[in-house]
């Protein structure tokens, strides 16, 4: 039995409490969208059963859960179930390895490094149609996909922390998003953060692993999980909360690392991690925040991503940006985008992903508002693929609105 297997039976107790109520299936985007997907129920604890009983051997129609986590915030009985498709996906991915596109995505960091490097050439080059088709032939990904730009100034070149021996400290966890293709974020992020006295710092950090995960490279996320925890509890233990941007790299310092690693120091810092936007929401509770925000008469859609609806922390992003006056917020209420990471860029998973999109396109069509803000880097690729509004992170408006506050204070 491989690691993957011996691993599955640590969810056991789960499974068995499934009462087959489908829902999850109703929650499930996918299974909705295609019938080339077996469902949560079949592909989470039905499939478990049997591959315990032998009666299969692993099932290919896992490869079309995204780990979204909407089937486990249904289950009335808290069964395990994208934890299970997790380790189904691995048991997969073991079995029949993994395709070079697959291997390509499911490496985000690396990407991101090499490509940052030579960003004005990767740019230009994905903009290039004889490209894009030899991309389509060779790695099944389609010519009509958008791709987030990289930027040369990356986050390991623009960070820059002002305030230093604050009473509250971060330690921010970027992740390869803000850190390759949108630093601006996490600019944003310290600038944030800074306007409330508190001083960030940046510690050595690799891939959450949440696409390794997507990929069914089980292994390979849980390494980066091993070195990604004692990294952070070096700071957690000096006093400073993790706080991340990305709500992805949250879910899987929140909640992945508890099953994949699985050990008391993951347990330990899951205690310390946070969501930005939780974190101010955390800080205006305790009365610390700095509430000087400047009016910003504007009209704005909110598309909420799936990892974070799955941290259940209700939308801690609306709470926040509703304090700068004159701002208005509205939930576009759209459900998954149908981005889903790295699920989004395959080929045989693009029109499952436009279909998915259709719902919160024609939700930001009709609101008709100035701009969209999301927190995630993929829904964003999504928006920019389908809409034509302009998408931002709610870690720029807030930084925007303390810039003018303080500039009118100046004036
Ligand atoms: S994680 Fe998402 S795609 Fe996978 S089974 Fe659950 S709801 Fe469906
Ligand atoms: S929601 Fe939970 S209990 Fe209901 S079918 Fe799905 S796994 Fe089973």
């Amino acid at each position: 039995m491989n690691d993957a297997l011996l691993d599955l039976n640590m969810f056991e107790d789960s499974y068995e409490k499934c009462l087959k109520c489908n829902a999850c299936v109703a929650s499930c985007p996918v299974t909705g969208a295609t019938l080339d997907f077996g469902g949560p129920k079949h592909m989470g604890p039905e499939l478990k059963r049997l591959i315990d009983n032998q009666q299969v051997i692993d099932d290919k129609r896992i490869e079309y859960c995204t780990l979204c986590g909407n089937c486990d915030l249904s289950c009335p009985e808290d069964v395990h179930i994208s934890t299970l498709t997790t380790y189904a996906k691995a048991i997969h991915t073991e079995k029949h390895g993994s395709s070079f596109r697959d291997f390509v995505l499911s490496n985000a960091e690396l990407v991101g490094k090499m490509a940052s490097a030579f960003a004005p050439v990767t740019n230009t080059a994905m903009k290039m149609k004889p490209m894009r088709q030899v991309m389509e032939t060779v790695m099944r990904i389609p010519k009509e996909r958008k791709f987030p730009k990289y930027k040369f100034k990356n986050f390991n070149r623009s960070f820059a922390n002002k305030v230093h021996g604050s009473k509250r400290k971060v330690a921010y966890f970027v992740g390869c998003y803000a850190m390759y293709n949108a630093p601006e974020v996490a600019e944003s992020f310290v600038k944030v953060m800074n306007f409330n006295g508190i001083e960030v710092v940046k510690p050595r950090q690799k891939c959450c692993g949440v696409p390794m995960l997507a990929n069914g490279r089980l292994k390979q996320a849980r390494k980066n999980a091993a070195f990604n925890i004692d990294s952070l509890l070096e700071y957690t233990r000096k006093g400073y909360d993790v706080v991340t941007t990305c709500t992805s790299c949250g879910l899987a310092l929140k909640k992945e690392y508890l099953s994949i690693d699985g050990s008391d120091k993951a347990k330990e810092l899951a205690a310390h991690v946070y969501d930005a936007d939780e974190y101010l929401r955390m800080l205006k509770d305790n009365g610390e925040l700095n509430t000087h925000l400047a009016p910003m008469k504007q009209k704005v859609g909110y598309h909420a991503p799936c990892h974070m609806r799955a941290q259940g922390m209700g939308t801690p992003a609306m709470d926040i940006l509703e304090l700068i006056p004159g701002f208005n917020i509205y939930d576009l209420g759209a459900g998954c985008c149908g981005q889903c990471g790295t699920f989004g860029f395959k080929k045989e998973k693009y029109g499952i992903s436009m279909k998915l999109g259709r719902t919160m396109a024609e939700s930001v069509k009709n609101l008709d508002a100035d701009y969209t803000v999301t927190e995630c880097g993929m829904c964003k690729n999504q928006l920019d693929q389908l809409t034509d509004k302009e998408v931002r992170h709610p870690m720029q408006i807030l930084a925007e609105s303390y810039e003018r506050a303080k500039q009118l204070q100046t004036v």
